[in-house]
Order: structure tokens, then sequence, then C-alpha cells
């Protein structure tokens, strides 16, 4: 199963809002086992948003849309729809009676253009929104589905949530996992890790964030995805601190909690960086003694003891 990704809005563009629903989706999606072939971003444009519609269902079996579907006539999703499938909107009974529901309990008037929210293409699906009032829809569209999801993250999570995840799960979800590691290079990893990636069936991310490199293991299933760590770790060794999210500072702290050990640090360039890391997470008062950070050198000889 593919999937295009298409989200909507000019805040996304200019940099105003950062892209949370392509990333939040990205991550459900690939958690049950679906693709995620292409993610692109328009503007609140009825021809850019038609046209990437087109684009993207030419590729992919479904479609994924956020944003554009709220009451403003700066959403412009569900006219796109309309016009891409060549019918016109019609009013939903049971939407508009939910908005006059909603609007009758909290006491305002229904405006004519929150009604907007009750217009679907002719022959779209309702799916419920159980965290807002503008609902999304499904469409059948040239051999594909399209989605139109609402851009509010929390409202798009919950309709994914209780509907399109389980419309879409093919049930083969592949097995993941994501080894830490800290000390080596990016490219000396992949080098080391060249026999792994040559394996059928297994796939592998480099993922370097600053001072350690997280490599994502994705596997046909966890008979294979073991045999790899497996392989991993012997290939790497004690370069490999953690899995998931497991971090350098707590892994040290365990291990200084297991040896009943304790730790104290004198800095100079770094500041008081490693003091301030090591007594980051709770109980680290029972591991990190504390630190001296002497920066001149009168004061690393007088304090520290280190040899002019
Ligand atoms: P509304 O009913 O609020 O008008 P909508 O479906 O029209 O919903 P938008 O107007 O596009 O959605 O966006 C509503 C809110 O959700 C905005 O605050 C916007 O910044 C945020 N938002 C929209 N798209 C995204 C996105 N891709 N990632 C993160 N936040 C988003
Ligand atoms: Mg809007």
């Amino acid at each position: 199963m593919r999937v295009e990704l298409v989200t909507v809005g000019d805040e996304l563009l200019i940099g105003d809002t950062i892209n949370g629903n392509a990333a939040w989706l990205g991550q459900a999606l690939t958690r049950i086992g679906v693709t995620v072939a292409r993610s692109v971003v328009v503007g609140d444009t009825l021809g850019e948003i038609t046209s990437a519609i087109t684009t993207a269902l030419a590729a992919a079996d479904a479609v994924i849309l956020t944003g554009g579907l709220g009451p403003t006539y700066d959403d412009r999703t569900r006219d796109a729809l309309a016009e891409l499938a060549g019918v016109p909107l019609v009013r939903d009974a049971g939407i508009e009676k939910a908005l006059r529901d909603r609007a009758d309990r909290f006491g305002v008037p229904l405006r004519p253009m929150a009604l907007r929210m009750a217009d679907l293409p002719e022959g779209a699906v309702v799916l419920p929104n159980p965290a807002g009032s503008a609902p999304g829809m499904r469409m059948a569209h040239t051999g594909g589905v399209i989605y139109a999801l609402p851009g509010v993250p929390y409202e798009m999570q919950a309709i994914m949530t209780e509907t399109v995840l389980a419309e879409l799960d093919t049930g083969s979800a592949p097995a993941v996992t994501t080894l830490r590691t800290a000390g080596l290079w990016e490219s000396v990893i992949a080098t080391r890790l060249a026999p792994v990636e040559a394996t059928d069936g297994i796939a592998i991310a480099y993922l370097p964030d600053p001072g350690e490199v997280r490599i994502r293991i994705t596997a046909v299933d966890t008979a294979a995805l073991d045999k790899a760590v497996t392989h991993i770790r012997r290939l790497l060794g004690h370069t490999v601190y953690g899995t998931g999210s497991e971090s350098l500072v707590g892994v040290v702290q365990a291990l200084l909690e297991q040896r009943g050990q304790t730790v104290a640090v004198a800095e100079s360039l770094t500041g008081g960086l490693l003091g301030a890391e090591l007594s980051t997470l709770p109980g680290s008062s029972s591991t990190y003694l504390g630190g001296v950070t002497a920066y001149a050198t009168p004061l690393k000889a007088r304090l520290l003891g280190v040899s002019e």
C-alpha cells in the first residue's frame, strides 16, 4: 500500500507553522506497514490543491490531505474535491444537525459560514471528527481513494486514529528498532555495517544528531530484526550504548547505579555542560557528586592541581 500526503496551507509554505501533520502521519502510517511514498505542501489555492491530488493519485493507492476543511473562505479543500470529481457540493443533514446542536450547547448562534463545514462533494463519505466540528471525508477517485482531514493537528489525529488507520492497515507492519550510538562518525558506522546492509529484507537508516548517530533498522519480521541487531552489535561493540528513546546520560547513570559507583567532573572548555548533563535526571544525586569548572589557567592549577 502506497500513500502520498498533501498538506495544505499558506502558513506551511511561509514557515509560520511547522508541518507536524506530515511528520505525525509519516510515523503513524509507517507503523502499520503503509509506505509513505511522497509528501507535498501546497498553498490554499484551488488549482494547486487539485493538481497536487491528481499527481499524487496517479502514483499512489491513496492520498491523505490535511488542512483547508474549516468554515472560512480560505479553506478550499472541499471545493477542490468537488471540482476534481466534477460533482456539486451537497449539504449533509447529519453534519448540519451536529453543527446546530454544538452551537446550541455553547449557546452561540450558528453563522451561515459555519454551515460550509456540512457541505460535502456528492458521493463523499463522512469520517466523524470526535475532537471538533469539521468532519473528515473519504472519496473514491480514478481508482484510488482520497482522505481529506482537518488541518488542526489533534482533530486530524483523532480521525486518523478512529477511522483511517484501521482502513489502511495492511496487517503487514514491518519490525523496526533503533540503536543509539556515540563515538563514531556516521560514515565509519556505515562502512562497518555494509555486510548487514547487503542482507535481503533489511533496511538501515542513519540519523545523526549532535554527538550521536541513531541507527534505525527495519526488517520483514522480528526474527530477521533480532538477527540483524545481533550482527550490528557485534560489528559496533560499545559504540552502541542504548536503544529506542534511551539517552546517553540515562544509560551512564544506570551503569553507575548498578556498580555502586559515583562520578565527579573537572571541566574547562565545556564550561559546566558535562556536569549539567549528568545532573538532569531524577536520582542523579546518588551517582553524580558535583564538579569544578575551572576556565582560566591559574584556576586550573590552583583548584584542580593541573600542572602549569
Ligand atoms: P479550521 O477548522 O481550523 O479552519 P482547517 O481544516 O481549515 O481547520 P487549517 O485552517 O488549514 O485547517 O489549519 C488549522 C490549524 O491547524 C492552524 O492553526 C494551522 O496552523 C494548523 N495546521 C494546519 N496544517 C498543519 C500541518 N500540516 N501541521 C501542523 N499544523 C497544521
Ligand atoms: Mg482553516
